[in-house]
């Protein structure tokens, strides 16, 4: 079995949040933790098996999942749920750290954006509710630009708001 590409740092990290657990260190925990560490997208267990599998690697299900919710648990992985049914994972500490999300309703994309008004935000809550905030998760939903271009309208039934628009 090749192990070739297990080199990220942050592989090694994990390594170590497991080992620091008393669990065991496998090549499988390591590829999986290395595709995502691999790359600065939002991954599906689909997508992650993906490239498991170009990798010349067979992975179980069961055992990405595992290995997904041990990642998430370490806090170097973030689970979003975006509403699709299904989760999907992202490097924390990928170039960008902080970032806010657009998701669109008709193809799914997920552009990240930041926002420095969050910040605003998070110090307004401070002062006026004494609430000290550690972080924050900004989801905006709606349609892609390329999505509008090709015509695409969302049905206004119950969508964002139970006041029907006339
Ligand atoms: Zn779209
Ligand atoms: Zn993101």
């Amino acid at each position: 079995m090749s192990t070739q590409g297990i080199g990220d740092p942050f592989t090694r990290l994990f390594g170590r949040y497991l080992r620091d657990l008393g669990l065991p260190v496998t090549q499988q925990r390591e590829v999986v933790a290395d595709v995502v560490f691999g790359t600065d997208g939002h991954l599906s267990v689909d997508d992650i098996e993906r490239q498991i599998r170009s990798r010349g690697e067979r992975i179980g299900k069961a055992t990405i999942y595992r290995t997904l919710d041990l990642l998430v648990r370490s806090r170097l992985v973030e689970e979003h749920d975006f509403g699709e049914g299904f989760k999907r994972y992202e490097h924390r500490l990928s170039r960008h750290p902080v970032h806010e999300h657009l998701i669109c309703l008709e193809c799914a994309k997920v552009t990240e954006f930041e926002s420095n008004e969050m910040y605003g935000i998070e110090n307004r809550v401070r002062a006026e509710h004494g609430f000290a905030p550690a972080r924050h998760r900004l989801e905006i939903y709606g349609l892609c630009r390329e999505c509008q271009e090709a015509g695409v309208e969302l049905p206004n039934e119950g969508l964002m708001c139970p006041i029907e628009t006339v």
